[in-house]
């Protein structure tokens, strides 16, 4: 029979894409689902940048490319990382990679002996953990509760740190908490850093262009440059342009260390897609007006879901900075009785019982390392959102 390798034993499919085949199933069998779970923007990519993927196939830019990364899309990103970030990479300073899930895991393939700790705050985006454990290392996970802003604290990180430590992985805005460093929240895990030399730091900016009510993005390169030499700048095209499915994604970081990583790649993929890197070379140097407005809309649904989730009893959503989810706290409704007589013990059973009465598919905080909570994407239509609260609302109110 078959038997998987040990390095994936321990990792499951992930509960948020369980969730989504359930609701799925539920939708094609006519039952009405809103599903609130996709952690993807519901604009399109934006047309000059579908121009651009058309005239790179036209103009024969569909061959391989250098390994990682075209020379025009590395000056593309560098020209954004100085223009955007203040921080200023070379060429062979910057990877780009088959999404930023590739970068990660170049990062972990090229670094982590087994049993490298890593430390990663929680709720995390469950990817994290993952691929530290497919890298054998080992996920050293902290609990950053909602009073703290879902936030790492100083004393927990030098805690957490031990001569194994190796990366820490950082996330802002988060998904799935939506809770964003601001320079002075960085400022005291930064001065922690920079006592323990063998420490790297990973941080994942994915989100910086969808914050809201003047948050200010920094990222750790920028605010601390001693750190820098030991810093990896996460960040991709998905989130920002809507470009899920082109599967770009690219770093900034030391020259050793991204060389490392091209090792990796060369055996897992030779190069990211070449049609994909011409449209983010669009992406990145093209007009930048539309993000505003898109957030603006982004921040119309958030303010719509928190008011709506803080209105029912026994939810207590704290109100994100960033990203297009909320994670709410349903310590409330642990213990109670559904109208059908099933009592819920965990986010896991509150978010079944959701999907089951409300038809409103959301993902347990379980599934993020951090509960009882539970995680709305509020990527879907203002008419849609308010249609799921009014039923999630109901379906809390059912509960005795
Ligand atoms: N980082 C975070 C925090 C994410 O939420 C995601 C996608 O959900 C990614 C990275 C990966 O993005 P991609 O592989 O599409 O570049």
């Amino acid at each position: 029979g078959f038997a998987p390798a040990s390095r994936i034993s321990t990792i499951g499919v992930s509960e948020i894409l369980k969730i989504g085949a359930r609701a799925q199933a539920m939708k094609r069998d006519g039952k009405p689902v809103i599903i609130l779970g996709a952690g993807e923007p519901d604009f399109d990519t934006p047309d000059h940048v579908k121009q651009a993927a058309c005239d790179a196939i036209r103009s024969g830019k569909t061959k391989y490319t250098a390994l990682d990364g075209t020379p025009e899309l590395k000056q593309a990103i560098r020209d954004k990382f100085a223009r955007e970030n203040g921080v200023s990479y070379e060429l062979d300073e910057i990877t780009v990679a088959t999404g930023a899930k590739q970068i990660l895991f170049n990062a972990m393939m090229a670094t982590l002996n087994r049993g490298d700790e890593v430390i990663i705050p929680t709720p995390y985006w469950t990817s994290y953990s993952d691929i530290v454990e497919i890298a054998e290392g080992k996920p050293v996970l902290i609990a950053c509760d909602a009073q703290a802003g879902f936030r790492l604290k100083a004393e927990q990180l030098e805690a957490a740190i031990t001569p194994k430590t190796r990366w820490v992985m950082l996330n802002s805005p988060s998904n799935p908490s939506g809770a964003a460093y601001s320079a002075g929240d960085y400022r005291p895990l930064l001065d922690v850093l920079l006592k323990h030399p063998h420490v790297w730091l990973l941080v994942d900016d994915m989100y910086e262009h969808i914050v809201y009510d003047d948050f200010q993005f920094v990222t750790p390169a920028a605010l601390e440059p001693v750190l820098k030499s030991r810093t990896l700048t996460v960040n991709g095209v998905s989130k920002a342009y809507a470009m899920t499915g082109w599967r770009i994604g690219y770093a900034g970081g030391p020259r050793d260390l991204i060389k490392a990583m091209a090792v990796v790649q060369s055996q897992a993929t030779s190069c990211p897609s070449s049609i994909s890197q011409a449209a983010s070379v669009a992406a990145l140097n093209g007009p930048q007006e539309f993000l505003k407005e898109r957030t603006e809309s982004f921040q119309r649904r958030r303010d719509l879901v928190v008011s709506a989730l803080n209105a029912i009893e026994g939810l207590d959503c704290r109100t994100p900075e960033g990203a297009f989810y909320t994670f709410s706290g349903c310590a409330g409704m642990l213990g109670k009785m559904t109208p059908g007589g099933k009592r819920i013990e965990t986010d896991t059973d509150f978010c079944a019982y959701l999907l089951d009465d409300a038809h409103a598919a959301v993902v347990p905080g379980s599934a993020f390392g951090l509960s009882p909570f539970f995680r709305i994407s509020y990527a879907t239509s203002e008419a849609e959102l308010r249609e799921a609260l009014t039923r999630i609302a109901k379906a809390c109110a059912a509960l005795r």
